[in-house]
């Protein structure tokens, strides 16, 4: 989608740092970050939100989700831990509506979120 931020990003439009990309899949760095590690996740392809997923995107979420586990591990968290997040939609607080799957990790990170 033309005027989407994180496409932008993944057409490399707008910098950001890069920390894994292949022919699906960007992750990079959040520019405000919540945690020492605090990397984003996001698909090539626009899907604005969780909501428009269909099941021809199962691969892609388990691919997401397998990514976010190996970074964490590559950061040296996969065994003290780290948390996932999809945010989608206004009470959940998603601003920018292009999937993206949040990884955290380097503080203890409370339960239940706020
Ligand atoms: P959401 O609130 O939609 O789940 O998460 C959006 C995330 O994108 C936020 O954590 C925000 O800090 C991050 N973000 C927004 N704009 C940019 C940007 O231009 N570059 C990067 N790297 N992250 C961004
Ligand atoms: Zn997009």
């Amino acid at each position: 989608m033309s005027d989407c931020l994180f496409c932008k990003i993944a057409a490399g439009q707008i910098p950001a740092t890069v920390v894994y990309q292949d022919d699906r899949l960007v992750a990079f760095k959040d520019v405000n970050p919540q945690a020492p590690m605090h990397v984003l996740v996001i698909p090539r392809r626009h899907i604005s939100s969780l909501n428009d997923l269909t099941a021809q995107d199962d691969a892609l979420v388990g691919e997401m989700i397998r990514r976010a586990a190996s970074l964490a591990g590559e950061h040296g968290y996969g065994d003290r831990g780290y948390r996932t997040v999809y945010n989608c939609n206004a009470d959940a607080g998603q601003t920018v509506f292009h999937v993206h799957l949040h990884v955290l990790a380097g503080r203890s990170l409370t339960w239940p979120p706020g």
